[in-house]
């Protein structure tokens, strides 16, 4: 595990790089990922061969540029692939060709707001060409002049050069609990020279990991299994390719966009009510957040993870809108490292208690005979848990879990953990898990 001086400075490493669905790039992107993560996490990468069905999908060739530039026909440069991949309209088809200001237009993308800025733009699947500058320059390009574009590129379809993903777990104290299922954190990663979106999200993930892997969850907690990748078909081919994971996992966090000085946003799972939103809703009680439908723009993974045949509660957590959205100005200017931090305090917090969170069950039968087993609380020190002890153990009858009995005695939730914990350790309750909404078909 490699140490880092800032988040930011892992997002300076891996901004240049030209990051899009399937490329070259993309690969050694997970690569350094792996690099910053805890040894614990076990990472490792997958690759899914292109042209194989993953359910109604099917995994994309691999975008390798060779050359990619505009210029006049007496051969001055407009643009150049060679000077900021966003030059091109992501999987670009191939051209060779002189083109008069007509022919050239419509494939010709700016971005109104920043008359600077280079705007990101893709074609994964309607695909066509086309090239991306400021403008400020389109503005000034001769509508008399013809212009060559040329677009040198392979779409490679060998097995090994297949689409990537990196994957790994981090188990709670003790290894990995049974039964009690896995929570997944996502952040995609697949988006060539900006910043916020999306190597704001990749960062706070990994600091995430680390905190978990040097503090880890408590014995018998949940597992946290991290992934990186590209946006939605990443997702899709990794549980089209791992369909055993999906019935052990119990939620989902996506993360991304959250580097920019802006208050935070979640956004709810599909259910809307589940365990997670409450917990969610708990942890951000004193903050001022903004709280947002199910994929409310932007809508991202959790389409996959919530969506049709998977329906794992999932929540996204980012600090959307800005401005800057999709262009070069989506750079390091707009980091700020309290904002990366910040939303990686949130998701640690969401995930220490739904991970640690489960149903406790009773195994005695009449009131506990408190004191004579060292369960009594004096009201002297502490007058909330003791009146609420009565109603704590009015629910251990299989339909709370430890979280529910906080929300339903107004105590806190670590509070209540501790005190059922010793319950459990004294034996008068046993752990059942909480059900998973997994779909398995
Ligand atoms: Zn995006």
């Amino acid at each position: 595990m490699k140490p880092y001086p800032s988040l930011k400075s892992i997002i300076a490493e891996l901004l240049p790089l030209h990051r899009t669905i399937v490329s070259d790039d993309m690969d050694k992107t997970l690569a350094i990922i792996g690099g910053y993560l805890p040894d614990q996490a076990n990472y490792a990468l997958q690759t899914y061969s292109p042209g194989t069905k993953i359910w109604t999908w099917v995994v994309p060739e691999r975008y390798i540029v060779h050359a990619a530039y505009l210029e006049t026909e007496s051969g001055q440069k407009v643009v150049d692939f060679a000077d900021n991949p966003l030059h091109i309209i992501s999987y670009s088809l191939p051209i060779d060709k002189i083109l008069t200001w007509d022919e050239l237009e419509p494939h010709l993308r700016y971005n109104e707001k920043f008359p600077d800025a280079i705007p990101w733009e893709f074609k994964y699947y309607e695909r066509d060409w086309g090239f991306c500058l400021p403008k400020n320059q389109f503005d000034k390009l001769d509508r008399t002049a013809r212009y060559h574009a040329v677009i040198d590129v392979e779409f490679a379809r060998d097995p090994e050069l297949g689409l990537k993903i990196g994957h790994g777990v981090l188990h709670p104290a003790g290894g990995a609990a049974n039964g009690a299922g896995e929570i997944i954190v996502q952040a995609h990663s697949c988006h060539p020279m900006q910043a916020n979106d999306d190597l704001a999200g990749v960062v706070s993930t990994i600091e995430l990991a680390r905190r978990l892997a040097e503090k880890p969850l408590p014995e018998g907690s949940m597992s946290v299994r991290f992934w990186f990748g590209p946006e939605t078909i990443g997702t899709i081919a990794y549980l089209a390719h791992n369909e055993d994971l999906i019935p052990n996992l119990q939620a989902g966090i996506f993360m991304e966009m959250t580097g920019n000085k802006n208050k935070l946003a979640w956004h709810h799972s599909r259910q809307h009510d589940h365990l997670l939103d409450r917990i969610t809703q708990y942890v951000l009680r004193d903050k001022d957040v903004d709280e947002r439908d199910f994929a409310a723009a932007p809508a991202n993974d959790e389409r996959v993870i919530n969506g049709p045949g998977v329906n794992v509660p999932c929540i996204s957590l980012n600090r959307f809108p800005y401005e800057e959205y999709h262009t070069t100005e989506d750079n390091l200017n707009i980091m700020d490292e309290a904002m990366l931090q910040g939303a990686a305090d949130v998701a640690e917090e969401i995930i220490r208690i739904f991970a640690s969170n489960y149903i406790p069950k009773r195994t005695f039968r009449g009131p506990v005979f408190l004191s004579g087993h060292g369960l009594w609380v004096d009201w002297r020190e502490n007058w909330n848990l003791n009146r609420a002890i009565e109603k704590i153990m009015m629910r251990f009858e299989g339909e709370h879990s430890i979280f529910d009995i906080a929300e339903q005695t107004g105590l806190d939730y670590w509070e209540t953990y501790e005190y059922v914990e010793k319950f459990r350790a004294k034996g008068f309750v046993e752990r059942l898990p909480i059900p998973s909404e997994a779909h398995t078909s």
